[in-house]
């Protein structure tokens, strides 16, 4: 068990938008045969938006190097480009984004100190989950998520920027 949950953390699948039918239990197959234990993620948004609990909402996942004690993992199928898999691509469905909004709602009502990420913040080798997870939020009203504040756009940074710069 988890004694802290300081992240939430946004993955995808890395699949193409067409395998519709990959879910958590193809994803724990996957995870197996790389010789986890059993899928790494907490949950699973399916390609038509159904959500599937992986490991429990409180146990220690295996999703992100240096923060699998510390994060829960939500992994959305999809984020390849069809035409070449190892290519990213901001592909999710309108169910999928309902369903994101959802599971985010739920998991910051259990978890209110997470920060909610994507997994290139936690590791800068990575683009997963392959879009912009701090542009989503501004955008998304996820209730009573108390780092909403905190979050600011581009504009707003260059805008602090140039206040600082008295050229
Ligand atoms: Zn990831």
């Amino acid at each position: 068990m988890r004694d802290e949950t300081t992240y939430i953390v946004i993955h995808c699948s890395q699949t193409r938008p067409s395998q519709k039918d990959v879910d958590a239990r193809m994803i724990d197959r996957w995870h197996r045969e790389r010789g986890w234990l059993k899928i790494g993620y907490g949950g699973v948004i399916k390609r038509d938006g159904t959500y599937e609990q992986g490991r429990k909402d409180d146990a220690i996942q295996a999703h992100v190097k240096g923060y699998n004690h510390t994060s829960f993992g939500l992994c959305l199928v999809g984020g390849a480009l069809e035409e070449d898999w190892k290519l990213p691509d901001d592909n999710f469905t309108a169910e999928q984004w309902e369903s994101l909004k959802e599971q985010l709602t739920r998991l910051v009502k259990l978890y209110p100190d997470a920060r909610i990420v994507g997994h290139y913040d936690l590791d800068k080798n990575k683009t997963c989950p392959n879009f912009d997870v701090q542009d989503y939020l501004l955008h998304e009203d996820i209730p009573n998520y108390k780092f909403q504040d905190a979050l600011t756009d581009d504009a707003d940074l260059m805008e602090l920027q140039s206040d600082e710069e008295p050229n």
